[in-house]
């Protein structure tokens, strides 16, 4: 589900510590990526330093 980024979005993602990221799921391996094999280039926190970057939520995130 892709959803448009905004200003309520990042002011409780800094709020409430959201983690929503590859860096903070347990099936991601910095150097092999994903786990399931998917690919993690909208799901990384870099991504989301675009505040125009659309939400694109991973359904497998599994917080480590
Ligand atoms: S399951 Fe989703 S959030 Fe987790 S590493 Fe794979 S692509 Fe990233």
């Amino acid at each position: 589900m892709i959803v448009e980024q905004d200003a309520r979005f990042r002011e409780q993602r800094e709020r409430f510590n959201l983690r929503f990221c590859c860096e903070d799921c347990v099936l991601f391996d910095p150097a092999r990526g994903c786990a399931h094999g998917y690919p993690t280039l909208k799901h990384h926190t870099a991504y989301y330093e675009d505040p125009e970057a659309q939400l694109l939520f991973c359904k497998d995130f599994d917080l480590i």
